[in-house]
Protein backbone atom coordinates (compact mmCIF):
# COMPACT_ATOMS: atom_id res chain seq x y z
CA UNK A 1 0.00 0.00 0.00
CA UNK A 2 2.80 2.13 0.68
CA UNK A 3 4.01 2.24 -3.40
CA UNK A 4 0.29 2.98 -4.08
CA UNK A 5 0.40 5.86 -1.82
CA UNK A 6 3.17 7.07 -3.44
CA UNK A 7 2.16 6.74 -6.74
CA UNK A 8 -1.09 8.72 -6.06
CA UNK A 9 0.31 11.06 -4.09
CA UNK A 10 2.11 12.00 -7.10
CA UNK A 11 -0.28 11.27 -9.60
CA UNK A 12 0.34 8.51 -11.21
CA UNK A 13 -2.81 7.57 -13.13
CA UNK A 14 -4.79 4.07 -13.29
CA UNK A 15 -3.03 2.63 -16.28
CA UNK A 16 0.32 2.91 -14.16
CA UNK A 17 -0.92 0.80 -10.78
CA UNK A 18 -1.81 -2.34 -10.94
CA UNK A 19 -5.91 -2.24 -10.23
CA UNK A 20 -8.14 0.37 -11.72
CA UNK A 21 -8.63 2.53 -8.53
CA UNK A 22 -9.03 6.39 -9.63
CA UNK A 23 -6.70 8.66 -10.44
CA UNK A 24 -5.40 10.87 -7.99
CA UNK A 25 -6.53 14.43 -8.25
CA UNK A 26 -5.06 15.66 -5.25
CA UNK A 27 -1.73 17.52 -4.39
CA UNK A 28 1.94 16.42 -3.88
CA UNK A 29 2.87 14.56 -0.56
CA UNK A 30 5.81 13.15 0.60
CA UNK A 31 5.92 9.57 0.62
CA UNK A 32 8.07 6.65 0.13
CA UNK A 33 9.10 6.33 -3.67
CA UNK A 34 7.70 3.54 -5.32
CA UNK A 35 9.61 0.00 -6.23
CA UNK A 36 10.45 -0.23 -9.78
CA UNK A 37 10.36 -4.21 -10.60
CA UNK A 38 11.52 -6.35 -13.78
CA UNK A 39 14.50 -5.27 -16.14
CA UNK A 40 15.55 -3.24 -19.11
CA UNK A 41 16.90 -5.04 -21.75
CA UNK A 42 19.81 -3.05 -23.00
CA UNK A 43 22.34 -3.73 -26.12
CA UNK A 44 24.54 -4.93 -23.60
CA UNK A 45 22.86 -6.83 -21.95
CA UNK A 46 19.62 -7.06 -18.93
CA UNK A 47 20.12 -4.12 -16.48
CA UNK A 48 18.01 -3.67 -13.32
CA UNK A 49 15.24 -1.99 -13.57
CA UNK A 50 15.28 0.08 -10.99
CA UNK A 51 19.32 0.97 -11.55
CA UNK A 52 18.33 2.85 -14.45
CA UNK A 53 18.72 6.00 -14.21
CA UNK A 54 17.80 9.04 -15.56
CA UNK A 55 16.44 7.95 -19.06
CA UNK A 56 16.09 9.49 -22.18
CA UNK A 57 13.80 7.11 -23.76
CA UNK A 58 13.13 8.39 -27.10
CA UNK A 59 15.98 9.38 -29.15
CA UNK A 60 18.12 8.12 -32.44
CA UNK A 61 21.73 7.82 -32.93
CA UNK A 62 21.35 6.63 -36.77
CA UNK A 63 18.27 7.51 -38.88
CA UNK A 64 18.43 6.55 -42.79
CA UNK A 65 15.10 7.87 -44.60
CA UNK A 66 16.21 6.19 -48.25
CA UNK A 67 13.17 3.40 -47.69
CA UNK A 68 13.10 -0.37 -46.75
CA UNK A 69 14.21 -1.19 -50.49
CA UNK A 70 17.54 0.78 -50.53
CA UNK A 71 18.93 0.94 -46.79
CA UNK A 72 21.61 -1.00 -45.97
CA UNK A 73 24.59 -1.03 -43.55
CA UNK A 74 26.88 -0.85 -46.55
CA UNK A 75 25.64 3.68 -46.66
CA UNK A 76 27.70 4.50 -44.70
CA UNK A 77 30.93 3.64 -42.67
CA UNK A 78 30.27 2.49 -39.06
CA UNK A 79 33.37 3.62 -37.62
CA UNK A 80 32.54 7.32 -38.94
CA UNK A 81 29.25 6.96 -37.42
CA UNK A 82 30.66 6.30 -33.91
CA UNK A 83 33.05 8.85 -33.78
CA UNK A 84 30.62 11.21 -34.62
CA UNK A 85 28.25 10.32 -32.22
CA UNK A 86 30.41 9.62 -29.16
CA UNK A 87 30.74 13.38 -28.38
CA UNK A 88 26.97 13.61 -27.76
CA UNK A 89 26.89 10.74 -26.26
CA UNK A 90 29.37 11.30 -23.91
CA UNK A 91 27.60 14.79 -23.27
CA UNK A 92 24.44 13.69 -22.46
CA UNK A 93 26.40 11.06 -19.67
CA UNK A 94 27.71 14.13 -18.49
CA UNK A 95 24.38 15.81 -17.45
CA UNK A 96 23.13 12.83 -15.54
CA UNK A 97 21.99 10.88 -18.70
CA UNK A 98 22.29 7.11 -18.02
CA UNK A 99 19.57 5.35 -20.19
CA UNK A 100 18.57 6.17 -24.02
CA UNK A 101 16.16 4.05 -25.82
CA UNK A 102 16.94 4.40 -29.63
CA UNK A 103 14.44 4.34 -31.68
CA UNK A 104 15.21 3.63 -34.79
CA UNK A 105 13.72 0.56 -36.19
CA UNK A 106 14.63 -1.75 -38.40
CA UNK A 107 14.90 -0.63 -41.92
CA UNK A 108 15.49 2.45 -41.19
CA UNK A 109 18.98 2.09 -39.92
CA UNK A 110 18.85 0.16 -36.92
CA UNK A 111 22.44 -1.15 -36.06
CA UNK A 112 22.59 -3.10 -32.61
CA UNK A 113 26.34 -3.49 -33.26
CA UNK A 114 27.21 -0.23 -33.58
CA UNK A 115 24.97 0.51 -30.64
CA UNK A 116 26.74 -1.94 -28.07
CA UNK A 117 30.01 -0.28 -29.12
CA UNK A 118 28.40 3.22 -28.32
CA UNK A 119 27.36 1.76 -25.11
CA UNK A 120 30.73 0.09 -23.96
CA UNK A 121 32.41 3.73 -25.35
CA UNK A 122 29.96 5.27 -23.00
CA UNK A 123 28.82 3.32 -20.27
CA UNK A 124 25.00 4.44 -21.12
CA UNK A 125 22.41 1.94 -21.00
CA UNK A 126 21.61 1.66 -24.91
CA UNK A 127 17.96 0.05 -25.37
CA UNK A 128 16.86 -0.55 -29.07
CA UNK A 129 13.83 -2.49 -30.71
CA UNK A 130 12.08 -4.91 -33.06
CA UNK A 131 8.93 -4.13 -34.73
CA UNK A 132 8.21 -2.30 -38.29
CA UNK A 133 7.28 1.32 -38.98
CA UNK A 134 4.38 1.83 -41.15
CA UNK A 135 4.90 5.47 -41.70
CA UNK A 136 5.15 7.39 -44.98
CA UNK A 137 2.39 5.00 -46.88
CA UNK A 138 4.85 1.77 -45.62
CA UNK A 139 8.31 3.39 -47.44
CA UNK A 140 9.95 1.29 -44.61
CA UNK A 141 8.31 -1.93 -44.82
CA UNK A 142 9.73 -4.90 -46.75
CA UNK A 143 7.65 -6.86 -49.27
CA UNK A 144 7.23 -9.70 -46.24
CA UNK A 145 4.98 -6.92 -43.96
CA UNK A 146 2.21 -6.85 -47.21
CA UNK A 147 2.38 -10.52 -47.36
CA UNK A 148 2.59 -12.07 -43.52
CA UNK A 149 0.31 -12.22 -40.99
CA UNK A 150 -0.26 -10.41 -37.52
CA UNK A 151 0.77 -13.36 -36.25
CA UNK A 152 3.84 -14.12 -38.54
CA UNK A 153 5.17 -10.58 -37.85
CA UNK A 154 4.54 -11.32 -34.26
CA UNK A 155 6.90 -14.37 -34.52
CA UNK A 156 9.78 -13.05 -36.06
CA UNK A 157 10.14 -10.24 -33.53
CA UNK A 158 9.54 -12.48 -30.91
CA UNK A 159 12.17 -15.00 -32.31
CA UNK A 160 14.87 -11.39 -32.13
CA UNK A 161 13.69 -11.12 -28.68
CA UNK A 162 14.69 -14.34 -27.78
CA UNK A 163 17.24 -15.17 -30.04
CA UNK A 164 18.71 -11.91 -30.73
CA UNK A 165 19.02 -9.60 -33.61
CA UNK A 166 20.46 -11.23 -37.33
CA UNK A 167 23.23 -13.35 -35.17
CA UNK A 168 24.49 -9.94 -32.99
CA UNK A 169 22.92 -12.10 -29.67
CA UNK A 170 21.63 -8.24 -28.97
CA UNK A 171 18.05 -8.91 -27.98
CA UNK A 172 15.45 -5.82 -28.27
CA UNK A 173 14.19 -3.92 -25.20
CA UNK A 174 10.79 -2.50 -26.78
CA UNK A 175 8.51 -3.02 -29.92
CA UNK A 176 8.77 -0.05 -32.14
CA UNK A 177 6.09 1.14 -34.48
CA UNK A 178 4.71 3.78 -36.53
CA UNK A 179 1.01 4.42 -38.19
CA UNK A 180 0.51 7.30 -40.29
CA UNK A 181 -1.58 10.25 -39.01
CA UNK A 182 -5.06 9.57 -40.81
CA UNK A 183 -8.23 9.77 -39.17
CA UNK A 184 -8.30 5.80 -38.64
CA UNK A 185 -5.40 3.04 -39.26
CA UNK A 186 -5.15 1.55 -42.56
CA UNK A 187 -5.44 -2.54 -42.72
CA UNK A 188 -1.45 -2.61 -42.95
CA UNK A 189 -0.89 -0.52 -39.52
CA UNK A 190 -3.52 -2.31 -38.24
CA UNK A 191 -1.79 -5.33 -38.42
CA UNK A 192 1.26 -4.23 -37.22
CA UNK A 193 -0.78 -3.10 -34.16
CA UNK A 194 -1.93 -6.22 -33.67
CA UNK A 195 1.48 -8.11 -34.21
CA UNK A 196 3.17 -5.34 -31.70
CA UNK A 197 -0.08 -7.21 -29.00
CA UNK A 198 0.74 -10.57 -30.12
CA UNK A 199 4.11 -9.74 -29.63
CA UNK A 200 3.62 -7.82 -26.21
CA UNK A 201 1.39 -11.10 -25.07
CA UNK A 202 4.97 -13.12 -25.94
CA UNK A 203 7.44 -10.97 -24.46
CA UNK A 204 6.12 -8.39 -22.29
CA UNK A 205 8.12 -6.00 -24.18
CA UNK A 206 6.24 -2.09 -24.06
CA UNK A 207 5.07 -0.93 -27.32
CA UNK A 208 6.16 2.33 -28.49
CA UNK A 209 4.30 3.42 -31.73
CA UNK A 210 4.99 6.40 -33.49
CA UNK A 211 1.51 7.61 -33.93
CA UNK A 212 1.74 12.05 -33.21
CA UNK A 213 -1.84 13.24 -33.98
CA UNK A 214 -2.53 9.98 -35.76
CA UNK A 215 -5.21 6.99 -34.26
CA UNK A 216 -3.83 6.35 -30.76
CA UNK A 217 -6.77 5.81 -29.18
CA UNK A 218 -7.79 3.02 -32.12
CA UNK A 219 -4.29 1.23 -31.20
CA UNK A 220 -5.18 1.05 -27.81
CA UNK A 221 -8.94 -0.20 -29.16
CA UNK A 222 -6.54 -3.35 -30.94
CA UNK A 223 -4.51 -4.11 -27.43
CA UNK A 224 -7.55 -4.09 -25.44
CA UNK A 225 -9.33 -6.61 -28.14
CA UNK A 226 -5.99 -8.70 -27.94
CA UNK A 227 -5.89 -8.81 -23.90
CA UNK A 228 -3.12 -6.00 -23.98
CA UNK A 229 -3.39 -3.34 -21.30
CA UNK A 230 -2.97 0.51 -22.13
CA UNK A 231 -0.14 0.62 -20.03
CA UNK A 232 1.66 -1.83 -22.41
CA UNK A 233 1.30 1.26 -25.35
CA UNK A 234 3.28 4.41 -25.44
CA UNK A 235 2.29 6.94 -27.75
CA UNK A 236 5.44 8.41 -29.15
CA UNK A 237 5.27 12.05 -30.16
CA UNK A 238 2.26 12.71 -28.23
CA UNK A 239 3.11 16.37 -28.23
CA UNK A 240 1.60 16.38 -31.56
CA UNK A 241 -1.53 15.17 -30.85
CA UNK A 242 -4.78 16.56 -30.26
CA UNK A 243 -4.93 17.72 -25.91
CA UNK A 244 -8.20 15.64 -25.66
CA UNK A 245 -6.87 12.39 -27.59
CA UNK A 246 -3.83 12.51 -25.47
CA UNK A 247 -5.77 13.33 -22.03
CA UNK A 248 -8.07 10.44 -23.14
CA UNK A 249 -5.29 8.05 -23.92
CA UNK A 250 -3.41 9.27 -20.21
CA UNK A 251 -7.56 8.37 -18.82
CA UNK A 252 -7.03 4.82 -20.02
CA UNK A 253 -3.80 4.06 -19.12
CA UNK A 254 -0.90 4.54 -21.82
CA UNK A 255 2.43 6.19 -21.49
CA UNK A 256 2.41 9.70 -22.92
CA UNK A 257 5.74 10.50 -24.76
CA UNK A 258 6.54 14.00 -24.83
CA UNK A 259 9.19 13.23 -27.02
CA UNK A 260 9.82 16.01 -29.66
CA UNK A 261 11.81 18.40 -26.97
CA UNK A 262 13.23 21.21 -28.17
CA UNK A 263 13.65 24.97 -28.20
CA UNK A 264 10.41 26.20 -30.06
CA UNK A 265 8.35 23.26 -28.11
CA UNK A 266 9.13 24.23 -24.78
CA UNK A 267 5.79 26.51 -24.17
CA UNK A 268 4.24 23.24 -25.55
CA UNK A 269 5.83 20.59 -23.20
CA UNK A 270 5.43 22.65 -20.25
CA UNK A 271 1.60 23.32 -20.77
CA UNK A 272 1.49 19.36 -21.63
CA UNK A 273 3.23 18.42 -18.18
CA UNK A 274 1.12 20.58 -15.81
CA UNK A 275 -1.85 19.92 -17.33
CA UNK A 276 -0.60 16.19 -17.20
CA UNK A 277 0.23 16.75 -13.61
CA UNK A 278 -3.22 18.43 -12.81
CA UNK A 279 -5.32 15.44 -14.21
CA UNK A 280 -3.28 12.93 -12.41
CA UNK A 281 -1.18 11.63 -15.07
CA UNK A 282 2.53 12.53 -13.87
CA UNK A 283 3.36 8.81 -13.55
CA UNK A 284 2.76 7.92 -16.92
CA UNK A 285 4.71 10.85 -19.10
CA UNK A 286 8.09 10.23 -20.95
CA UNK A 287 10.40 13.07 -21.52
CA UNK A 288 12.80 12.86 -24.37
CA UNK A 289 14.15 15.33 -27.49
CA UNK A 290 14.03 12.96 -30.57
CA UNK A 291 17.38 14.27 -31.21
CA UNK A 292 19.77 13.10 -33.09
CA UNK A 293 21.32 11.31 -35.44
CA UNK A 294 23.80 10.76 -38.56
CA UNK A 295 21.74 10.67 -41.51
CA UNK A 296 24.06 8.52 -44.46
CA UNK A 297 22.07 10.32 -46.96
CA UNK A 298 23.50 13.44 -45.64
CA UNK A 299 26.98 14.90 -45.86
CA UNK A 300 29.26 13.85 -42.83
CA UNK A 301 26.00 12.92 -41.54
CA UNK A 302 24.23 15.82 -41.51
CA UNK A 303 23.66 18.13 -38.42
CA UNK A 304 23.50 16.07 -35.15
CA UNK A 305 21.12 17.74 -32.97
CA UNK A 306 22.50 17.03 -29.20
CA UNK A 307 20.52 15.60 -26.06
CA UNK A 308 21.19 18.90 -24.28
CA UNK A 309 18.15 20.42 -23.19
CA UNK A 310 15.84 18.19 -21.28
CA UNK A 311 18.72 18.48 -18.28
CA UNK A 312 19.70 21.88 -18.23
CA UNK A 313 17.04 23.73 -20.09
CA UNK A 314 13.50 21.87 -19.35
CA UNK A 315 13.91 20.64 -15.84
CA UNK A 316 14.09 24.01 -14.26
CA UNK A 317 11.39 25.35 -16.10
CA UNK A 318 9.37 22.56 -14.22
CA UNK A 319 10.59 23.17 -10.76
CA UNK A 320 9.76 27.18 -11.65
CA UNK A 321 6.00 25.40 -12.35
CA UNK A 322 6.36 23.68 -8.80
CA UNK A 323 7.34 20.17 -9.64
CA UNK A 324 8.72 19.02 -6.79
CA UNK A 325 12.08 16.79 -6.96
CA UNK A 326 10.38 13.79 -6.33
CA UNK A 327 8.13 14.33 -9.27
CA UNK A 328 11.15 15.13 -11.34
CA UNK A 329 12.60 12.31 -10.65
CA UNK A 330 9.48 10.24 -11.02
CA UNK A 331 9.14 11.86 -14.28
CA UNK A 332 12.94 11.03 -15.71
CA UNK A 333 13.95 8.33 -14.16
CA UNK A 334 10.88 6.16 -12.38
CA UNK A 335 8.17 6.39 -15.32
CA UNK A 336 10.79 5.25 -17.89
CA UNK A 337 12.05 2.45 -16.29
CA UNK A 338 8.60 1.66 -15.30
CA UNK A 339 7.36 1.84 -19.11
CA UNK A 340 10.21 -0.23 -20.58
CA UNK A 341 10.68 -2.63 -18.12
CA UNK A 342 9.92 -6.33 -19.51
CA UNK A 343 7.16 -7.91 -18.02
CA UNK A 344 6.79 -11.19 -16.67
CA UNK A 345 4.56 -13.48 -19.64
ZN1 LIG B 1 11.99 9.34 -33.26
Amino acid sequence: MRRRDFLRGLGVGIGAVATGASPARTETRAATPPAIGGVIQTVRGPVPAAELGLTLPHEHVLVDFVGADQVSPARYDADRVFEAVLPPLRQAHELGVRALGECTPEFLGRDPRLLRRLGEATGLHLITNTGLYGVRQDKFLPPYAHTESAAQLAQRWGREFREGIAGTGIRPGFIKSGVDPEPALSATHRKLVTAAALTHRATGLAIAVHTGRGPGLAQLDILRENGVAASAFIWVHAQGARDDDLFAAAERGAWISLDGLNRNSLPRHRHLCVELRRRGHLGQILLSHDAGWFDPAKEGGGVFRPFDLLVPVFLPQLREAGFTADEIDLVTRINPARALAVRPV
